[in-house]
């Protein structure tokens, strides 16, 4: 590694009279950055990085040997490539997994990510005028289309969709907002509903019980300060037993009675027959809820929807429109990237019939692809790992939605079961995550468990590539 002393990053830290050594026998940075070779860093990270590690020695009474300060080193650099964003191979079966960056993008949509990604587009310009135009104009209308809406916005996600209908619906003299007891709920981490409500400026009005809630008890809560009855989906729990609420349709009218807008948050907006999938309950799709005549639904993009990040807001015209003037709209909108992304998302749904599923989104087609073809995949992925000091087995998977999607759907799953005969499972499971590129699986049972309904096809040689490393065998 060539070492150029202009990036300024040096300067201070070397002693030009005595590279090698500094006080108190903490070698200089520069001989470490030549002890270490070429990093696949950009060069003041690794400079950073050394520079950390040796104030951190310093700071330590037991200085080590130039061996140990250089095996510090590297460790901490091989911290910050894993922490770098990077493609991973999820064998979690769970198909909506936040931690894991939620939805995979199928080829279409990257196709036209790619697009608007290198090249200039028309995001807000008319090709018909040659004129400044609206942004996002057609992916708002393909997004109308797909939840029977009369209109739709986009924002960045599901919780800056709901900030922003709260701050709309509450300020001024009725800055009320009515929701039931029994969906006062945290959706995943850090996203508390009553903190959501509290942040936008809304006075929570709490009515019914956790688990019973009636429409007499909204009724009774309408006054002249009540801005808004909000919904929130159980998407991430669910209630049996002693449990009630109002049916969407009789709140609908009950609002429209009151004239006050009644907004329901969704969560995931699924836009095909969930149940189709053995295993996975009905979904409410936005379509449907709209039709029991909620004003507006929100929901994510990258949830059961497969897309980009994004919040999605339909219904009644007048009401998006509205959404779309408030100077705070401007704060939370998508930028051309997800956009595209959208776009490409809402197009392949509307191009195929409603209830066949999608199999050119990743996540519905993860959830419907059959036990029968993962099985084959399993079975050649045994064959070709002959050899190894483990036992392999297809084992049974239960795959997940996630996401705080479907909480009671269990999808029936296969998995690729490795019992290792000279590696500890924690071992096994440490190298195949901290490998290029990181396999993600789960032990259980005594065997580590790679659920091949989250796996790719396309990703299997990898895998086996992977598997063989972690083994201690050549790649291939
Ligand atoms: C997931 C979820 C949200 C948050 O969505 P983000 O797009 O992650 O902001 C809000 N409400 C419900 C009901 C959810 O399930």
């Amino acid at each position: 590694m060539t070492l150029p002393v202009k990036d300024g990053l040096n300067s201070g830290t070397v002693s030009k009279k005595n590279p090698a050594r500094s006080l108190r026998g903490i070698p200089a940075v520069e001989k470490v950055l030549q002890a270490l070779g070429s990093a696949d860093f950009p060069r003041p990270v690794v400079v950073n990085c050394v520079r950390q590690e040796l104030a951190q020695l310093r700071s330590e009474l037991n200085i080590p040997d130039f061996d140990e300060t250089m095996d510090r080193v590297r460790k901490a650099l091989d911290r910050l490539r894993l922490a770098r964003i990077q493609p991973v191979i999820n064998g979690t079966g769970i198909i909506v997994h936040t931690n894991l960056g939620r939805a995979p993008l199928g080829p279409e949509v990257v196709r036209t990510l790619s697009m608007a990604a290198s090249e200039y587009n028309n995001l807000e310009y008319d090709l018909s005028t040659g004129e400044r135009g609206a942004r996002a104009q057609y992916v708002e209308e393909c997004l109308a289309l797909l939840c029977e809406g009369e209109a739709a916005a986009v924002v960045n996600n599901c919780a800056a969709a709901l900030v922003l209908i709260l701050r709309h619906f509450t300020s001024g003299d009725r800055p009320e907002v009515i929701i039931s007891r029994g969906e006062l709920v945290q959706i995943g981490g850090g996203f508390r509903i009553p903190e959501i409500l509290e942040a936008s400026g809304a006075r929570l009005r709490e009515v019914g019980t956790t688990n019973k809630t009636s429409l007499k008890d909204y009724e009774r809560a309408i006054g002249a300060s009540t801005g808004l009855i909000l919904k929130v989906h159980r998407s991430n729990f669910f209630m049996d037993g002693f449990v009630e609420s109002p049916a969407t349709e009789n709140l609908s009218e009950l609002a429209r009675n009151k004239n006050v807008p009644f907004v329901e948050d969704l969560g995931s907006g699924a836009m095909v027959a969930t149940e189709s999938a053995p295993g996975v309950e009905h979904e409410p799709t936005p379509a449907e809820i709209l039709g029991r005549g909620v004003d507006l639904v929100c929901f994510s993009g990258d949830k059961l929807l497969g897309g980009p990040q994004a919040g999605i807001i339909a219904g009644k015209a007048n009401l998006v429109r509205a959404l779309k003037q408030e100077p705070f709209f401007r704060a939370l909108r998508c930028d051309k990237l997800i956009l595209a992304a959208m776009q490409a998302t809402a197009e392949l749904y509307l191009a195929r019939p409603r209830e066949s599923g999608n199999r050119s989104v990743p996540v519905v087609n993860m959830m419907q692809e059959s036990k029968d073809t993962l099985r084959a995949r399993a079975e050649k992925l045994i064959e070709v790992l002959g050899g190894l000091p483990a036992e392999f087995q297809i084992g049974e998977g239960k795959a997940q939605l996630g996401g705080g999607t479907l909480p009671r759907s269990i999808i029936s799953s296969v998995t690729l079961d490795m019992i290792p005969s000279e590696l500890s499972l924690q071992k096994l499971s440490e190298r195949l995550r901290r490998g290029i590129p990181p396999v993600i699986g789960y032990v259980s049972g005594k065997r580590f468990k790679l659920d091949l309904r989250t796996i790719f096809p396309e990703q299997d040689p990898t895998l086996i590539t992977r598997i063989r490393e972690s083994f201690g065998a050549p790649g291939r």
